[in-house]
C-alpha cells in the first residue's frame, strides 16, 4: 500500500526490516527509489502504480547491499539509475558466479529466501562519476554521494518537496553500519558524510531511512546527532549509549546489538594493527 509523505512523494514499506521504497511522480510517471524487498511486495507496489496509471520511468538505488538492488518484471524496463561507485561495486559483486548462492545462504537465515527475486538484482546503470541529479522528467532530486555505510552510497534530496532519501543512514531502528572493507578511515568518512547530510537538513521536512520509521523536520538533527554520537563511541571506543542498541532496541530489532558488538570489534583490531584509533 502506497502511503504519500510529501507532494507527489509515496512510501511502499516492506515487512522486511521495515525497507522503504520511495516513489516520486514526474510529468510522465515515476521514479522508484530502492523497490523493495519480497516478490509480492513490490508485485503490490507494481499493481498499486498500473491503478495510478504512473509507469517507472527511472529507477535508483541508494547503494551496492542485495535490499536495494532488486527489481521485479512488473516494474518494468525503465533504467535502474546508481552512482558509478555503486555499479562499478555491483558488476564485481556479481562477476563471481557464487555472488547470488551466497546472497540466498544468507536469506535463509532471515526466513524469506523464496520470497526475494534475485534474476534482476544488480541491474544498474552508472551515472557518470559526479553526476549532481537524476535525469529524468520530474522534480530535481539531487544526488548527495559520500563514503560511508557502502562504496558509492548516495543519500537524495527532492529539495522543491522538502525530502531527504537517505538510504542507510540516520534509520531510527538501525545504527550506523560502517563500511569495514577497503577504506581507510571508515570512522572520519562517515562523520564527513554526516556533515554533508548536514548540509541539507534545515530544509528537510520529511526524512526516509532506508530501513525505519519515517522522520519529520523536528527528527533530521535528532538523528544526524543520534548517529554522530554512535561514531564518536566507536571511535573512542567507549560503549555507546543508543536506544537502539541494547535492552532498549525495538521488537524485531535485538539483533542489531550484535551488528555493534562485531564492528566494534573489528575496528578495535584494526587500531590494534595500525596503531591508529579507527
Ligand atoms: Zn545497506
Amino acid at each position: 500500500m502506497l502511503k504519500q509523505v510529501a507532494e507527489g512523494v509515496l512510501i511502499h514499506e516492506s515487512e522486511f526490516c521495515q525497507s522503504n521504497a520511495v516513489v516520486v511522480q514526474g510529468r510522465a510517471g515515476v521514479l522508484l527509489i530502492d523497490p523493495g524487498v519480497q516478490d509480492h511486495e513490490m508485485a503490490c507496489l507494481a499493481n498499486d502504480l498500473r491503478e495510478l496509471s504512473q509507469p517507472v520511468v527511472a529507477g535508483f538505488s541508494t547503494h551496492p547491499h542485495w535490499d536495494h538492488l532488486l527489481w521485479h518484471a512488473q516494474l518494468g524496463a525503465a533504467p535502474r539509475y546508481g552512482t558509478a561507485r555503486c555499479a562499478a561495486t555491483v558488476r564485481d559483486q556479481l562477476s563471481d558466479p557464487g555472488a547470488k548462492a551466497r546472497i540466498t545462504a544468507h536469506l535463509l537465515e532471515t526466513g524469506i529466501a523464496e520470497q526475494v527475486p534475485l534474476d534482476l538484482l544488480g541491474l544498474i546503470t552508472a551515472l557518470p562519476a559526479e553526476t549532481a541529479q537524476i535525469p529524468w522528467d520530474g522534480p530535481q532530486v539531487r544526488i548527495i554521494e559520500h563514503q560511508a555505510h557502502a562504496p558509492g552510497h548516495a543519500a537524495l534530496f527532492i529539495e522543491e518537496r522538502g525530502v531527504l532519501v537517505a538510504g542507510d543512514m540516520l534509520s531510527d531502528v538501525l545504527t550506523p553500519m560502517l563500511d569495514l572493507n577497503g577504506t581507510a578511515d571508515p570512522i572520519e568518512d562517515y562523520l564527513a558524510a554526516l556533515r554533508l547530510l548536514e548540509g541539507v537538513a534545515g530544509d528537510v521536512d520529511v526524512l526516509v531511512p532506508g530501513h525505519g520509521a519515517i522522520g519529520g523536520a523536528d527528527q533530521v538533527h535528532a538523528r544526524i546527532d543520534q548517529d554522530r554520537a554512535y561514531v564518536h563511541a566507536l571511535r573512542d571506543a567507549h560503549a555507546p549509549s543508543d536506544p537502539r542498541i541494547g535492552p532498549s532496541a525495538k521488537p524485531g530489532w535485538e539483533w542489531v546489538s550484535d551488528v555493534h558488538n562485531g564492528q566494534a570489534q573489528r575496528l578495535a583490531r584494526r587500531s590494534e594493527r595500525d596503531g591508529t584509533p579507527g
